[in-house]
């Protein structure tokens, strides 16, 4: 349904994914695993279109593109300090960024309010989104994604800063929504919670190490390829952006 074909992302001199090849199917559930710099959300990124191939491609099945993705970023990465509440992010999930493309329906705000139903904050709707939890942040942000309702949902470090029984309840979203049909792509370091969840793990670390069935790739030796050798020194941290 979308993937990558032989794809090779450069930040200036520093490669930061090599050669990677992978699919992602409607229906499946995936998970991207790897270590800090590992180029997990250079991945999602270069699906989305905000990093360019240096070699390579994103590819999308015919009748869908970009525009059917639902992105959510890593959270560390948004600026949460932007004077809008919970109604109004999952509204962007709509109107775009900042509501200007077009003046909410009222189909648009039955949707957003089905959107913050289901991620448990309908009744933080009024609130200011610098006035929230971790966990209650991560929940704004999937409640924006199934307001847009596409098909293809992209999510980075979802489960970070999330309590472990909010995890459980937003790892039974994500599978419920793959299981409508949608292709649900997730980078976590949580392989215990990927292994679960999800019917296909893609490990990497500067390229892709292994992918497939958890039963297949989850093998000692993968797991030390990925995990053992930092191939690409310390995290880096990219800057802010906007929610
Ligand atoms: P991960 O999400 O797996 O932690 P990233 O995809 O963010 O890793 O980063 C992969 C590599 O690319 C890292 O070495 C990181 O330092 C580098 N990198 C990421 N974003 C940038 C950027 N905007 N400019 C320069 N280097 C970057
Ligand atoms: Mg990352």
């Amino acid at each position: 349904m979308l993937g990558v074909e032989n794809l090779t992302v450069r930040y200036g001199p520093h490669v930061a994914l090599r050669g990677a090849t992978v699919r992602f199917e409607a229906g499946s559930f995936s998970a991207i695993i790897g270590p800090n710099g590992a180029g997990k959300s250079t991945l999602l990124r270069a699906l989305v279109g905000l990093v360019p191939a240096a070699e390579g491609r994103a590819v999308f099945d015919p009748g869908h593109s970009p525009d059917c993705i639902s992105y959510v970023p890593q959270q560390q990465t948004l600026d949460w300090a932007f004077p809008v509440t919970v109604w109004d992010v999952a509204m962007m999930g709509r109107t775009g960024r900042l509501g200007w493309l077009h003046f909410p329906s009222r189909k648009d705000r039955v949707i957003v309010e089905d959107a913050l139903r289901e991620t448990g904050v309908y009744e933080l709707r009024g609130r200011h989104i610098g006035a929230l939890s971790g966990g209650q942040r991560q929940r704004v942000l999937l409640a924006r994604m199934l307001a847009r309702q596409g098909h293809l949902l992209l999510l980075d470090e979802p489960l970070t800063g999330v309590d472990p029984v909010t995890q459980e309840g937003l790892m039974a979203l994500l599978r419920a929504q793959a299981d409508k049909g949608r292709a649900v792509v997730m980078v976590t370091h949580d392989l215990e919670q990927a292994k679960k969840w999800c019917d296909h793990l893609v490990l990497v670390n500067g390229r892709v190490i292994a992918d497939g069935t958890p039963a297949e790739v989850y093998t000692a030796a993968n797991i030390e390829a990925t995990f053992s050798t930092s191939l690409l020194g310390p995290a880096h941290t990219s800057g802010s952006e906007v929610v």
